[in-house]
Formats: structure tokens, sequence, C-alpha cells
């Protein structure tokens, strides 16, 4: 089995990911701190590189890669951010990616993931499944396969999110994640062990797919049904074989939120802070505002990211 990441592992990450990826601001709100009764201070990783946290893990992975695996490429399948983040990291790095999508992926992200320079394989996602597709292509080619959370590398560069907002506020008493399979959560519970132990770190799931507290109360994997939700970044099925014993080790808990109460977040980030955050990217603020997530003293939340078509944010807000 894959050696599980540690602590040392995200400082590394934030060595590669210095003076490539920005140091996103920590946002805050009279008005949300009012709401709340605490001090709340947001990671605004939507104002990341391609527009979220997930540039940090993809670049630091490919930064690990050697000249000789660097030249077959990388390999992806995704149809969301970790496919934009792929793509960016490689091309920063003069990487070959493909990233394999399905034919009905929204015409944006694969224009945004061709115009990073990836080439795109499409498939069928009703009848092939891309899991092999990435595989053969990678067999062919010898270029390595990129997962989006379940991945040591991965999981080290999302935590450096945490570790920057725990650097600029050493003392925060609870901090709220967005969780899908737990790559964040993965990173964010190990920089948050080590600069703040006693930090009472929260995943947050969507509420029509709530497979991470099943998890942590079986104190095993629990599979689902993809969730319908609004929250596209964390429509994940199951956690990871990586990310979960380390989440199950150091997590205070995990919350969710439902669609109602993303909508609602969103509408205040952008009333009162001016800024886009996409549906995924509130989970842990939607989680703190509802109780779901208890709110004492000084209270961490990551935005994790801001990408979501215009036309699709007019719509959810405006309704
Ligand atoms: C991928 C993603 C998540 C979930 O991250 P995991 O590492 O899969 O838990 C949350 N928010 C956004 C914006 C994402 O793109």
């Amino acid at each position: 089995m894959t050696r599980l990441p540690t602590y040392e592992n995200v400082i590394e990450a934030a060595g590669h990911l210095a003076g490539v990826a920005h140091r996103t601001p920590v946002l805050r709100s009279r008005r949300l701190d009012a709401e709340v009764g605490a001090e709340v201070f947001l990671k605004a990783e939507n104002l990341q590189r391609m527009g979220a946290f997930k540039f940090r893990g993809a670049f630091h992975a490919l930064s690990r890669l050697d000249p000789e695996r660097r030249r077959a490429g990388v390999i992806a399948f995704s149809s969301g951010n970790h496919a934009q983040a792929v793509a960016l990291s490689a091309r920063e790095l003069g990487i070959p990616a493909t990233i394999v999508m399905p034919h009905d992926a929204p015409a944006s992200k694969v224009a945004a993931t061709q115009g990073y320079g990836a080439s795109v394989v499409r498939y069928d996602r009703y009848a092939e499944d891309r899991v092999a597709i990435a595989r053969h292509l990678a067999g062919e080619t010898g270029g390595t396969v990129l997962p989006p959370y379940d991945h040591p590398d991965i999981i080290a560069g999302q935590g450096t999110a945490a570790a920057e907002l725990l650097e600029e506020v050493p003392d925060l008493d609870v901090l709220a994640v967005p969780l899908g399979g737990g790559g964040l959560l993965a990173g964010t519970v190990l920089a948050a062990a080590a600069l703040a132990p006693g930090c009472a770190v929260h995943g947050v799931e969507p509420a029509a797919g709530d497979d991470g507290a099943q998890s942590l109360r079986e104190g095993r994997i629990v599979r689902i049904d993809t969730p319908r939700t609004i929250a596209d970044g964390a429509q994940t099925q199951f956690l990871g074989t990586l990310t979960f014993p380390i989440i199950q080790r150091h997590v205070a808990g995990i919350a969710t939120a439902t669609d109602d109460q993303l909508v609602d977040a969103m509408r205040l980030m952008a009333a009162t802070l001016k800024t886009v955050v996409e549906p995924t990217g509130v989970l842990g603020l939607a989680a703190v505002r509802s109780g779901a997530v208890p709110a004492r003293g000084r209270v961490g939340v990551i935005l994790s990211g801001g990408n979501v078509d215009l036309d699709r944010y007019a719509g959810l807000l405006g309704g």
C-alpha cells in the first residue's frame, strides 16, 4: 500500500508552489461575523490560479515527476477543476497532458482545458469507462495517470491552502472545509494537526450525498450513488483509500449543507464581499452559517473554488 502523506510532505509541496501558486487572500466580513457570532476568516481559493485549490495538488504532483516520466506525459480523467488544474500545471512544466472528458461535458470546461494546451479525449459516459480509457492511454504512451484526490502528492499539495491560512491566523478554533473525495480535507487536517492542534477541523459535504459522514460512523469507506446536488465538485461516491484513514484520524466531524443553503451562501458572498464562489466552494461557509459546524472564537473557512458558468450562476442566484 502507498505510504500515507505527512505534514513534512505539505511543507515540501509549499516549496514547489512558492512563486507559482497565488498566496490567496483571507477575506473578512463584519456582517458575517455578527451573523455567526464569531470571527470568520475566509481563505479565498476561488482566486487561486485556474479558479480553485486544485492547482496546488496538481502542480506539486507533476513537479515530482522525473524527466523521463515528464516526457511521457500526464493523463487525467475529470470534467471539473482537476482537469483544468492538470492542464495548466502541465503547461507550466512543459509536460504533455491528455484529459479524458465525457461527450456531454460543458463546452466552457472543454474549451478552458484545451486553452491550457491539453489534448482532450472524449468518451461516452453511459457506455464507456473513463478509468479504463485513461489506463489504456497510459499503456500506449507510458504516461502517468494522475487521480483527482487519492494520491499522496495531491493530498500534500491541497494541504498548503490551510497551512497558509494557519500561518496568517495561527489561533483558529474551528476550520470548515468542503469535502468531495477528501484530498482537500486530508491535506487540511495534516496541516492543522501540526500547526494548530487545538483547532477542530470539520469536513462539509452535500446533504444529498453524505457518504463521508456515513464512512466515519461505520469506520469503513461507504459507497453511494452519485448524489444530485448543485455542488458538482463534491458529487463523489466514496472517499479514497488514502484520504479516508487520514481524515478518520484527525477530523472533528463531517457536516452537510443543502443546495438552498449553498445558494444563500453564494448570494452572501456576492452581495457583501463582491466575490463569485461556485456552489461546491461555499460548502464550509454554508455549514458554519447554519450551525451544522459549531462556530466559536475564530473560525476559518476554505472557499475552495469559483468556477461556475455565468449563466448558471445568474440562474442560481436569481431563482
Ligand atoms: C474538487 C473540489 C472540491 C472537493 O475536493 P476533494 O479533494 O475531492 O475533497 C471542493 N471544492 C471544489 C471547488 C473542488 O473543485
